[in-house]
């Protein structure tokens, strides 16, 4: 089994081929930062799923599979992701393996994680630390030292920290590989470790725990951990590449360094002070042409602005000098902004949808002409159920589609066909129906569970409905499931459709239609208005029964993470999108429903202004238009609850009707048959329309143009193929 044959779990030449590429002299592949990544292997493990293909199709010998079985039952949660900027890197570094583009990609490993999250109703979000052990994930290789194999690598990083200036840190490296689909390439996910004894305990602290806001400095620190890491993590392994992508501004302190060692090597100056501002200047330039930027988010909270005292406290005189040229603050003069430095030193600044690039531009009119929009996508092959998966490889026009999203393009004539298009229909609802039932499988073992945790444990089970069933109880799956998850950001407005209950019950009450709200998702744990709406949803929940007399069910799932996002995505029969416009930049949740033909009711904001389709693919509601400077404020009074609440009570009764009905303005019928005619007309056309152009692989390719990378043509060629299926950059 080659695949077995070490460690790596892929065959030996791939890995050497991999590795000579990434630390080829010709630094002809790219270097990809995030603070975050999240790619659990419980949701996508291409390896395993080999394993388990085999397993089904051969015969084995028992060592062999009692090495499989060792695969799926460690612990395959690797919990250092936050939310959507982590699932996208993820995403990206996935394609990036499929598409064989040469990166590697560097980020931090925290050994606490980003936080648990336990919910009581009484109390709300309860967030607990997790200690999760790397050692102890099949995937995750510690790198050890090539003269020592016996003890494990450490990069030495200088460093500054308050009271010890030029010290010097020292981190682990752990590595995780995203392999392709085919098993034929991977991306290494390169994870420094700070927390082992070596390392002074301010940075172990620091290290410990994904955007830990216990200070401004612990918060400043974990920045410069990650940006300070890169260049001499990719020196000690030998990675030469030449292009980097910032992913969000967070590790923006790396292209200072980069600018330090560019003035050197020009100028030879031993000290940094002694340059002109000019030769600082022209350095920058040189750096800027190898430097990719994405901003993620117009929101405030999303860009770290530091204050020029602290970083006194944490930084050399020299880097200080450096900031004060290119990270001004305009809106105060004390602090420095490092979106102003991630916007000034790049070949390209991209935001990620048409709309947010618009904004973003608003946003920074000094930067305005160098902005533009490439639109994030979802890795399909991670995002797209097994049920699902098995109806698209049943037909053959839809052959190629693990290698090409761009092939869901052919389900519109395949819906057509007079004679495979009804079998399509049906195959694609019976796999619908299965992973609603797989939703409500855990729904209901989770109601059950906290009935009992309610008799045991001080916790107030979430779920109101908890306290009214007895084990026998079954929420039903034929009921109209709408879905929500993502972050408590209070621009997010999770609470919106509940905003007048009684508007909404008399609505459902009123036609005698049931409808059924599965709500997930964390706030941040120092994020107090954040957490009031998620305790906002579980007061919602009593009322919401009574006045609906039972029509109406909502159920909050704890401690939301990909696994989750996947069951639901997959389950619901629509996506719930209330944020305020134009805030979310993309959002990247509805392009998981749509990639299972789920439709989204959404915000004209982020990618729905680009996914929705004249109502084909799904629902809009709220307000649109022009985007106004008043539009960007995040504060409680201008989060327009009440407009936005009433246009969607006028729109989900339409909703209800197609779903429960199956036409616009035919009979009520009972439920017991829900996938009628338009409702699964536009489910097949989020198929047709939506893979197509919001998967990772089409985004890929659009970043592709970004960076100074050379592929071999047929390579190119099949690049942009990808790069054919959509051009996000226009108006
Ligand atoms: C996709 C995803 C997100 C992002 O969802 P948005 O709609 O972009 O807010 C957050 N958390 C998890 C676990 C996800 O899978």
């Amino acid at each position: 089994m080659h695949i077995l044959c070490h460690g790596f779990r892929i065959q030996q030449t791939t890995f050497d081929e991999v590795w000579s590429h990434l630390t080829h002299p010709d630094g002809n592949s790219v270097v990809y930062i995030s603070m975050e990544i999240g790619a659990d292997p419980d949701v996508y493990n291409p390896v395993r799923q080999k394993l388990l293909d085999l397993e089904r199709t051969s015969s084995m010998d028992g060592r062999l599979k009692g090495f499989i079985h060792k695969l799926f039952h460690g612990p395959e949660k690797i919990p250092t992701y936050s939310g959507g900027l982590g699932v996208l890197a993820g995403d990206t570094l996935k394609s990036f393996a499929d598409c064989k583009i040469p990166v590697v990609a560097i980020s931090l490993l925290y050994r606490q994680g980003y936080f648990a999250q336990i919910v009581d109703s009484k109390l709300g979000q309860i967030s607990q630390t997790v200690q999760w052990q790397p050692e102890e994930i099949h995937g995750l290789t510690l790198l050890h030292d090539p003269h020592h194999p016996k003890k494990p690598l450490i990069i030495e990083i200088p460093f500054d920290i308050p009271d010890h200036p030029k010290t010097v840190i020292q981190a682990q490296v752990w590595m995780k590989m995203e392999i392709n689909h085919t098993l034929d390439f991977f991306i290494p996910e390169i994870l420094l470790d700070f927390s082992i004894p070596e390392t002074p305990e301010i940075i172990r602290n620091a290290a410990g725990q994904l955007y830990n806001a216990e200070s401004s400095i612990v918060k400043a620190l974990q920045r410069r951990m990650l940006g300070t890491g890169i260049m001499p993590t990719l020196r000690a392994l030998g990675f030469t590449a030449q292009t980097f992508h910032l992913n969000e501004q967070h590790g923006v302190v790396a292209i200072l360094q980069m600018i330090a060692e560019e003035i050197q090597a020009a100028t030879g100056y031993p000290d940094l002070n002694q340059a002109t501002d000019q030769q600082i200047l022209e350095a920058t330039d040189r750096v800027a042409q190898r430097t990719v930027y994405t901003i993620h988010t117009p929101v405030k909270a999303g860009h770290d602005r530091f204050d020029k005292a602290l970083y006194a406290g944490i930084s050399r005189q020299s880097c200080q000098r450096l900031l004060g040229l290119l990270a001004c603050d305009e809106d105060n003069h004390h602090s420095y902004n490092f979106t102003t430095m991630a916007m000034t030193v790049n070949r390209a600044a991209n935001s990620v949808s048409r709309l947010h690039r618009d904004v973003t531009r608003k946003q920074f009119p000094q930067f305005a002409h160098k902005i533009s929009a490439i639109t994030n996508g979802v890795h399909h092959l991670t995002w797209i159920s097994g049920a699902r998966a098995t109806v698209f490889n049943t037909f053959s026009i839809l052959h190629n589609w693990q290698h090409d999203p761009g092939v869901f393009a052919h389900v519109k004539k395949l819906n057509q066909d007079p004679v495979l298009g009804p079998r399509f229909r049906n195959y694609f609802s019976e796999a619908w129906k299965k992973d609603t039932a797989i939703l409500y499988d855990y729904i209901n073992t989770m109601l059950v569970q906290h009935r009992d945790q309610k008799l045991e444990t001080w916790i107030d089970p979430p779920n109101f409905l908890s306290s009214l069933v007895d084990r026998h109880f079954r929420l039903d799956p034929r009921v109209f499931t709408i879905g929500f998850a993502r972050r408590f950001s209070t621009y997010k407005r999770a609470d919106l459709i509940f905003d007048n209950i009684d508007t909404l019950c008399e609505i459902i009450v009123s036609n005698n239609w049931p409808i059924n709200f599965i709500f997930a998702g964390k706030a941040h744990p120092a994020d107090e208005p954040g957490k009031s709406v998620i305790k906002l949803i579980l007061d919602s929940q009593q009322e919401l029964h009574r006045k609906s007399k039972g029509l109406a069910n909502l159920i909050f799932i704890p401690n939301y993470d990909m696994k989750i996002a996947k069951m639901m995505v997959a389950g619901v029969h629509a996506w719930l999108n209330s944020p305020k416009r134009p805030l979310e930049a993309s959002g990247t949740s509805g392009m998981k429903a749509a990639m299972n033909g789920v439709p989204n009711i959404s915000i004209m904001d982020g990618w729905w202004a680009e996914g929705y389709h004249n109502g084909q693919t799904g629902w809009k509601f709220g307000l649109e238009g022009p985007v106004a400077d008043a539009d960007l404020s995040e504060s409680p009074e201008t989060l327009l609850y009440r407009e936005d609440a009433a246009s969607l009570y006028q729109l989900l009764p339409i909703i209800l009707q197609e779903f429960y009905t199956g036409s616009k303005n035919g009979p009520q019928r009972p439920y017991d048959c829900p996938f009628l005619c338009p409702f699964l007309h536009q489910a097949i056309m989020n198929l047709a329309m939506n893979i197509p152009i919001f998967n990772t692989h089409r985004m890929a390719a659009e970043y592709l143009t970004k960076y100074t990378l050379h592929l071999p043509g047929p390579q190119e060629q099949e690049m942009s193929h990808f790069r054919k299926l959509y051009t996000s950059d226009c108006a």
